[in-house]
C-alpha cells in the first residue's frame, strides 16, 4: 500500500534547467489524457493513498490541471500537492482556480537568490521574478508552501542566502536536493556536478538559516556520512511510501526503485553504523568522482570523541 501518488500529467515545461532530469521527454511525449489521469488517481485511492502530488514536467500548462485537482478531490485525497517551477504561481486568478478545485499543498522550486543564478540554471529569463512573486502570492492566500533546490557547482555557495531568502518569503518547508546526474543533467555533469565535500559546509548552514527560523528543512540524496550532526534533515528518512505514474510505466513503490535502482552503496558501506538505513548515493555520483568521500561512520566512535571533547 503506497501513502502517495505521484502523477506525471505531462512532459512539456517552460523552463529549460540544465539539471533537469527528464531527458528528452519533453518533445516525444504527448500530455496524457484526463481519463487515464483520473483512472490512475482511483487506483491510487483504492490502494489506499491519501495524498497526491500532480507533477510533471511541469504541470501547471496541463489543460485540465484544475479538473484534475477537482477529481482528486472528489476522489478524497487529503493532500493535494502542485508540484511546480512556480512561475505560473504568480497570476493570482490561476491560484485561486487551483486552491478553489482542491490544492492545499504548493511546490515551487528556487535555485538561487539571485535571478542571475535561477535564471541561468532555469535557462529561463524572466523565472526568478515570477517564481518568487508566487511564493510571495501564494503565502498571503494563505497557503502551504514548501519549496525545492537542486544543488549544482553554479548555487553551493549561493545556498545560505537562499535559505535566507526562502525564510523572508515565508516559505514553510525547504529541501535541498544533490542533482541527479540522469537526463539532461548527466550530459551537463562535468561542469554542473560538485563534489559533495565541497558543498556539505554550505548545505549546513543553509540548514542552520532554517533551523532557527524554525522552518522543516531537509536534505536529499546526501548520504549520511556526509551530514554529520545534521542527520535528522535527511529526507530519505521520513519520504512517504509512493508510487509514481511515470512516463510510460507505473513505479509501485519508488523507495524500492531508488533503493535496488537508482542508489549505490559504496565498497566500505558495509562497515559504516548508518548501512541498514542509508540509501548510498545516487549511482551516477560515484562513477563520476569515485567513493573516497564516503566514509564510515562509526556512531559509538563520534558520541565518545564528543564526550572527550
Ligand atoms: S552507508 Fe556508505 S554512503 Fe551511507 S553513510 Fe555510511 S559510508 Fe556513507
Amino acid at each position: 500500500m503506497s501513502r502517495r501518488v505521484d502523477l506525471k500529467v505531462g512532459f512539456r515545461c517552460n523552463n529549460y534547467c540544465h539539471f533537469c532530469v527528464q531527458g528528452d521527454k519533453r518533445e516525444r511525449l504527448p500530455a496524457k489524457e484526463p481519463a487515464e489521469l483520473y483512472r490512475a488517481l482511483e487506483e491510487g485511492r483504492a490502494g489506499g493513498a491519501t495524498g497526491v502530488v500532480i507533477t510533471g514536467g511541469e504541470p501547471t500548462l496541463h489543460k485540465e490541471i484544475v479538473a484534475i485537482a477537482r477529481r482528486a478531490r472528489e476522489l478524497g485525497y487529503a493532500l493535494i500537492q502542485v508540484q511546480s517551477n512556480g512561475r505560473t504561481f504568480c497570476y493570482e486568478a490561476f491560484c485561486r482556480r487551483l486552491i478553489d478545485a482542491g490544492v492545499n499543498e504548493f511546490g515551487p522550486s528556487l535555485h538561487g537568490s539571485t535571478p542571475k543564478i535561477h535564471d541561468f540554471l532555469t535557462g529561463a529569463p524572466g523565472a526568478f521574478l515570477q517564481t518568487v512573486s508566487g511564493i510571495r502570492l501564494l503565502k498571503t492566500l494563505g497557503q502551504r508552501v514548501i519549496t525545492n533546490s537542486v544543488i549544482t557547482k553554479t548555487n553551493y555557495r549561493d545556498l545560505p542566502d537562499l535559505a535566507r531568502l526562502l525564510v523572508a518569503l515565508g516559505a514553510d518547508q525547504f529541501q535541498f536536493a544533490y542533482m541527479h546526474m540522469s537526463g539532461r543533467a548527466g550530459e551537463n555533469q562535468r561542469w554542473l556536478a560538485a563534489r559533495k565535500t565541497l558543498i556539505e559546509p554550505y548545505v549546513k548552514k543553509a540548514l542552520d538559516v532554517g533551523i532557527a527560523a524554525g522552518r522543516t528543512v531537509m536534505t536529499e540524496a546526501i548520504p549520511y556520512c556526509r551530514m554529520s550532526g545534521y542527520e535528522d534533515y535527511v529526507a530519505e528518512r521520513i519520504i512517504p511510501d509512493t508510487r509514481i505514474y511515470d512516463a510510460d510505466c507505473v513505479i509501485p513503490d519508488y523507495t524500492r526503485a531508488r533503493v535496488d535502482e537508482g542508489k549505490a552503496r559504496g565498497p566500505r558501506c558495509a562497515e559504516c553504523d548508518w548501512h541498514d538505513v542509508c540509501e548510498g548515493p545516487w549511482r551516477e555520483y560515484p562513477e563520476l568522482f569515485g567513493w573516497d568521500e564516503f566514509v564510515p561512520v562509526r556512531k559509538k566512535a563520534v558520541a565518545a570523541a564528543g564526550k572527550g571533547s
